[in-house]
């Protein structure tokens, strides 16, 4: 059996963590939403093998028991005891390294696509505990709908339909690791956030608030080795974003407007400094539905 699976990109609107847990994971507060630009996950199943093959068109990425679309597939067919192989083509569109949860999201398409293509019958939020041990990006990528997203990663609460926003993505030319952002918060000197104004604003579509309340306690730390992220904030606020701050744990930037005009000129203006802009909409948990 053949399944295509759209694997899409994450943006965190609010990204905080209260403390860290006694394992060393961290407690999350994020409002996450989806984006429309996706990689393509292919997956084929081979009744004759158990072996797991990975292709994808990135000249670096590995294919190996390294790329989390491998790991997902190793896990559900251990884990159910599956007597078949899977061969899976990944045509990455999303930036690597880049904050944008590209791997998480290839290893949740995997893990909807054999749900189904094995009869498994899971349902998402096990799919979403299967994926916490991956990462803690791919429960949220299960749904990949706005939500509130606590706990280590698991704990997904829907947030319904998002406002109609036009959002810039800028992705500056440096990779980063998140592990290596992750371990220098310093919880004595972090300037927590009010996600649940955030949420609170998101449900009432009051656009004011939602910018006032958006941000990210990682993004000063990356700034500091990546000072390009805060020029590519100064810039979207100058070309007229209502509001602009990085994603994950970096280097992407992503600003927002209402205006499909003003998205336009901010996506021009920024084609000068940056390789890689797009122009993008939230998936919308409507839209999601619509469309499947
Ligand atoms: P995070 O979800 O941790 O914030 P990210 O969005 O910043 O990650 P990814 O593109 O997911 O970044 O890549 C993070 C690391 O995962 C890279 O080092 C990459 O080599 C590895 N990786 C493994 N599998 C994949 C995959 N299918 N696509 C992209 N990266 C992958």
């Amino acid at each position: 059996m053949e399944i295509l699976e759209k694997a899409p990109a994450k943006l965190n609107f609010s990204l905080d963590t209260p403390f860290r847990h006694a394992d060393g994971n961290h407690e999350w507060q994020m409002v996450m939403i989806a984006i429309d630009l996706a990689d393509y996950v292919q997956v084929r199943t081979i009744p004759t093998s158990k072996q797991i093959t990975v292709l994808t068109d990135s000249g670096f990425l590995p294919c190996d028991r390294r790329n989390l679309a491998y790991q997902a597939a190793l896990k559900l067919q251990q884990d159910y005891q599956v007597d078949q192989g899977v061969e899976i083509i990944i045509k990455k569109n999303i930036p690597v390294a880049a904050g944008m949860g590209g791997g998480s999201s290839d290893a949740a398409a995997v893990l909807r696509a054999l749900n189904q293509a094995w009869n498994l019958k899971l349902s998402k939020a096990k799919l979403a505990q299967i994926g916490l041990e991956i990462d803690s990006d791919v429960p949220f990528c299960v749904y990949s709908e706005p939500a509130l997203v606590t706990g280590k990663g698991e704990l997904i609460n829907p947030l319904g339909d998002f406002p109609s926003l036009w959002i810039i993505v800028a992705k500056p030319k440096a990779s980063v690791s998140t592990p290596t952002i992750l371990k220098q918060i310093d919880y004595s000197n972090l300037a927590h956030l009010d996600v649940t104004g955030l949420v609170s604003a998101l449900k009432e579509q009051d656009y004011a608030q939602i910018t006032a309340k958006m941000g990210n306690v990682l993004e000063p730390i990356t700034s500091k080795k990546h000072p390009d992220i805060l020029r590519i904030k100064t810039k979207m606020l100058k070309f007229g974003a209502d509001a602009a701050q990085m994603s994950g744990s970096g280097p992407t930037v992503f600003g927002i407007t209402q205006k499909y005009s003003r998205a336009q000129h901010i996506y021009n203006s920024l084609r000068g400094f940056c390789d890689e802009v797009y122009l993008v909409r939230p998936l919308s948990a409507t839209s999601k539905k619509e469309g499947s």
